[in-house]
């Protein structure tokens, strides 16, 4: 097995800035992790001349922007080599122009990444060799020119490198039009047609989605499609309306853009979203790719995100574990027993380690906040009394994300004087740590920026609450590493996944988040609180949350930190404490979620690819032919008769389920014929519903019979509904969109 991995952005180092947030640092993590568990991958992305925007304040607070320039040469990294020892140098088409393409080298552990880069001198055009200029700047043509590079760039720079990965993993959608490349491919080199050729490449491409909001979403409208596209379907024999079908809702569409994720979610046979709760809102969300499908069995499922250990874990409590863990509790993240043994350091010990921490953060946050206030000829004053600010010993809360508005990051901030009453105690201070980037474009979030550094110019305050410039991965660690409580206020339903709580969490800093994404999962067990329900959000919630958020900090949080200490110690607070670490250590780490992809996905892409290897292609011709002769017998195909028992209360005894078919010259086993069964809610739909199958069980004169004894595992009103569907899916996760599904009437 070989996974080649495909991202637009990573975060690896401090000092390499091709990242901007979440799902950077994620990639860096799956590489670092994929290296620890020895799985063969390698990892593909953009060598950015500049990194990611570098963040400074005006007097105003509000945002400036910089462009650090990468200098490669510093950086740990080396041109990658062909076979005969040449410097790798790829070609694209964008439009009818050939963009050059050098690739690069690093190695993440025994995990290597190529970096594409296009900024060489065998690009003339000053555009072309800007492709690779900046992360997420610049326009759609840019955007569309850096996803070619990536998808079909990246491609053949592998090809080229010899190796021949047996499975594609498009870790968001940016990389999709790596699915067309491999379509082009096949077709060029197995003689299969297009059709043969995308239901080939389907099967071993995996697909994870992290967007939960439309917006979010890469769309290039046809125009702009057939302009970097047309050239390229010409010289592949690719049809032009084929390729943009394949990025549609409505294939023939020409109104409708062209989608990065719709794309991906077509040409994947494995799709995957990163939370449990993200999985609900994305099968919602791509519910008509799949018409006639109840959501819950769109067929995405779920890896819930995970963080890389070694990477996010401070060194004072490295140490600890070192004195109290089994010696290889760095290598041995996912087994459950080695957090076990946190139960034997003693309390005092976890106690005084993270005073260490925060102490050293209180100095790092001081220096830094000088650091750039001087720059910005901040009066003298200010600058004063920042050198005085925080309290080693103060309860400190933690908030460093990008500001995108949904993250809500001044819902602490809506009742100012409670927030101040906080802030300002005397006996039991509290204060607030800030940090967060907001894209250049983005005003409303480049306005909550300057919104909080006014509150937090208040002079009663000012000593309590600092915006820490630049976020990046050094300013998180020294958070997660040193703060008490991490709070994270998104709507729910919003955030696929988020990490950093997870970081704080095996840190032993409590999360105090609303109970989206990962923390849906884990809030119960994680030893901190939730705010709010689990109802999807409404902006009428705005103004609960953040009374409820006052009223845990006011009631619960500061006083358990405070009150009933020992020896200077608070000890129920440290059993939450260990409790976090026990829990969250153990579960949300990259380990497990490197497990999950192997063997949920990557294995059975893998084997599914190799048998058609090994048959040379010959079944995915095969699924072809047999598609359409479903295809052209499906409008006959009907329900003659539907027999579900007495629907109604149920005993428990078992309830005859039959059904007759005529079904247009097709075999029994070209189809499936289901019924979806459950106890009916209270909304008068079904409650969890279950599939059952339908067995064949001969003919008689009008159609086929199919049939099964459903035996109800409880009492109640049952509900049934019966469908058929065309069966070409050996698992229900990997049906492909617009399978043939009709409803019988009852
Ligand atoms: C972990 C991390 C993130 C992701 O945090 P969220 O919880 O998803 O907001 C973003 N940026 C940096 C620098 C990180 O280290």
């Amino acid at each position: 097995m070989l996974v080649a991995y495909f991202s637009m952005e990573y975060g690896l180092l401090d000092c390499m800035p091709i990242y901007s947030g979440g799902l950077g640092v994620l990639s860096g993590d799956h590489l670092k992790a994929s290296s620890d568990l020895s799985l063969p991958l390698a990892g593909i992305g953009l060598l950015y001349q500049r990194g990611y925007m570098s963040q400074s304040f005006d007097s105003d607070g509000w945002q400036q922007e910089g462009s650090p320039v990468n200098d490669f040469y510093s950086l740990p990294i080396s041109p990658a080599l062909r076979l005969d020892g040449s410097e790798l140098v790829v070609s694209v088409l964008l439009g009818a122009a050939t963009v050059f393409v050098k690739v690069w080298r690093i190695d993440v552990g025994r995990v290597k990444l190529y970096l594409l880069d296009t900024n060489i001198p065998q690009n003339t055009d000053p555009e072309h060799r800007d492709i690779t200029g900046q992360l997420y700047a610049g326009g759609l043509h840019k955007r569309i020119s850096q996803e070619i590079v990536l998808g079909i760039g990246g491609l053949r720079a592998l090809r080229e490198l010899g190796l021949q990965p047996t499975v594609y993993h498009m870790n968001e959608g940016h990389s999709a039009f790596l699915a067309i490349e491999r379509i082009r491919v096949l077709m060029a080199e197995q003689g299969l047609a297009y059709e043969e050729a995308l239901e080939a490449s389907r099967s071993n491409n995996v697909f994870t989605t992290h967007t939960p909001v439309p917006a979010g979403i890469d769309l290039f409208d046809g125009g702009l499609m057939r302009e970097y596209f047309d050239e390229y379907c010409r010289q592949s024999g690719i049809r032009f309306e084929d390729l943009v079908a394949l990025g549609r809702h409505r294939g023939n569409d020409e109104q409708e853009p062209f989608s990065m994720a719709v794309c991906a979610l077509r040409a994947s046979a494995s799709c995957n979203a990163v939370s449990v709760l993200h999985r609900d809102v994305s099968q919602k969300m791509w519910e008509n790719l799949w018409p006639g499908l109840p959501d819950r069995e769109v067929p995405i499922t779920s890896v819930t995100n995970g963080v890389h250990l070694p990477t996010w874990i401070n060194g004072d409590l490295a140490v600890l574990y070192d004195q109290y863990l089994e010696p290889d509790w760095r290598e041995g993240h996912a087994n459950a027993k080695v957090w076990d043994q946190i139960n034997d350091i003693p309390p005092v010990e976890l106690w005084e380690a993270h005073r260490r921490r925060k102490r050293r953060l209180v100095t790092f946050i001081r220096e830094r906040a000088i650091e750039y206030a001087s720059a910005r000829q901040a009066p003298a004053s200010e600058i004063r009394a920042l050198s005085e600010a925080l309290d080693p010993e103060a309860l400190t809360i933690g908030f460093a994300r990008r500001f995108a508005t949904y993250k809500r990051a001044t819902l602490i901030f809506r009742d100012l004087e409670r927030l101040k009453r906080l802030l300002t105690s005397v006996n039991r201070p509290v204060q607030l740590l800030i940090a967060g980037k907001a894209h250049p474009q983005d005003i409303p979030g480049k306005t909550l920026i300057r919104d909080i550094i006014h509150y937090a110019a208040d002079p009663s305050i000012r000593h309590r609450v600092i915006f820490v410039e630049d976020y990046g991965m050094q300013v998180a660690r020294e958070l997660v590493g040193g703060v008490d409580v991490w709070l994270n206020t998104p709507r729910r339903g919003e955030e696929a996944c988020g990490t950093s709580g997870m970081k704080a969490g095996m840190n032993g800093v409590l999360n105090l988040s609303i109970p989206d994404g990962w923390f849906d999962e884990a809030a119960e067990k994680s030893g901190g609180w939730s705010i709010g329900g689990r109802d999807i959000y409404s902006p009428d919630r705005d103004d609960s949350h953040a009374s409820s958020l006052y009223s845990l900090l006011e009631n619960e949080i500061v006083p358990l930190f405070y009150e009933g200490r020992e020896d200077g110690m608070p000890s129920e607070w440290m059993q939450r404490v260990k409790q976090s670490l026990k829990h969250l250590s153990g579960h949300f780490n990259c380990e497990r979620m490197i497990a999950e992809y192997r063997d949920n996905l990557y294995s059975p892409a893998h084997a599914a690819y190799s048998t058609l290897l090994e048959h040379r292609f010959e079944p995915s011709r095969e699924r072809v032919r047999w598609s359409r002769t479903v295809a052209e017998a499906w409008p006959n195909v009907k329900f003659l008769s539907c027999a579900v028992g007495t629907p109604g209360i149920s005993t428990g005894a078992a309830v005859p389920l039959q059904a007759e078919l005529d079904l247009a010259g097709l075999e029994p086993s070209d189809v499936r014929v289901e019924a979806l069964v459950g106890r009916v809610g209270a909304t008068g739909a079904l409650d969890n519903p279950e599939v059952v199958l339908l067995g064949s069980s001969g003919r008689n004169s009008s159609g086929w019979i199919f049939s099964h004894e459903y035996q109800p595992k409880s009492t109640g009103r049952l509900g049934i509904a019966v469908r058929v569907s065309s069966n070409h899916f050996d698992n229900p996760l990997n049906r492909p969109c617009n399978t043939l599904l009709k409803w019988a009437d009852r």
